[in-house]
């Protein structure tokens, strides 16, 4: 309860005293406090307080102090380009994971098939993607293109009953402990949602290719953001997993490595409750 927390106190106290009061303004008292010290706080950074305490502690852990006016302006940027960018489809920031799921019958509105191109070349002929990250991947490629390299995609949308087959088969072979460790139930892929992408080999020796530091390098550049980073699967669920990128546009990443140590799953979560609380 440190960090931005002792920054969104000192910033309800400074509003109080410098009398500053418009109509965004609240007086809130809490009944803790004294009757005669009214703290004035503005609605969003006491909600700001409100998500902040509902995230969990490694979460709130990995948000480094700062000031939460410039948090909340960075929030909205990432809110609003959403908003404009996104099409009729769920937002490009949706939480799916080990606890947040979709349904057997979703499918991305607009899947756009991904072949052998000028920009990159595939490792199987039944690739697609979703219209925004089709468009991202495009740009990836092209300034990857521009560095001499040409990047492979291995894999992409995966439907429900792809991935329930992949995993029934991973389990097979490994046993159900392991197999979480590495593959999504059905219903609790990012590649269901049609934005992520499988790199190169889809083994850790990967990420020692020039492709693989070249991704890792660029990518949020161009929107994508690694998702299962190294020395997380606490957070996340998963191992490391060096190729694996979902597309999130550029604010988003740049979001996610100011506030919350450039870790996707605790960035996504945030969204999550904030869109999720009055
Ligand atoms: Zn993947």
């Amino acid at each position: 309860m440190k960090r931005i927390f002792a920054s969104l106190f000192a910033f309800s106290l400074l509003c109080s005293c410098s009398g500053k009061s418009t109509s965004e303004n609240v007086v809130l008292a809490k009944e803790s406090q004294p009757k005669n010290l009214q703290v004035a706080v503005n609605p969003e950074l006491e909600k700001l307080s409100r998500v902040l305490s509902s995230m969990s502690e490694k979460c709130k852990n990995a948000i480094p102090n700062g000031n939460p006016q410039e948090f909340l302006s960075d929030l909205h940027k990432v809110l609003e380009w959403d908003e404009q960018n996104q099409s009729e489809d769920i937002s490009l920031y949706y939480l799916i994971d080990k606890k947040h799921k979709v349904g057997e019958d979703y499918v991305p509105l607009d899947l756009v098939p991904v072949k052998n191109n000028e920009f990159w070349n595939v490792s199987r002929n039944d690739l697609s993607l979703r219209r925004e990250a089709y468009d991202a991947l495009e740009k990836l490629s092209q300034a990857a293109l521009n560095d001499g390299i040409k990047l492979l995609v291995s894999s992409t949308y995966r439907s429900y009953s792809y991935q329930e087959r992949l995993f029934d088969r991973y389990v097979k072979q490994d046993g159900l402990e392991l197999a979480e460790r590495y593959s999504a139930r059905p219903g609790t892929s990012q590649h269901q949602l049609g934005v992520a992408v499988d790199f190169g080999s889809i083994t850790d020796d990967w990420g020692e290719t020039k492709m693989g530091k070249w991704v890792y390098d660029h990518a949020a550049d161009y929107g994508w953001s690694l998702s299962f980073p190294q020395g997380y699967e606490d957070v996340t669920g998963y191992m490391w997993e060096c190729w694996h990128f979902r597309y999130i546009g550029v604010e988003a990443c740049r979001f996610q490595k100011k506030w919350f140590s450039n870790v996707q799953q605790f960035m996504l979560e945030f969204v999550d409750a904030w869109e999720s609380i009055d």
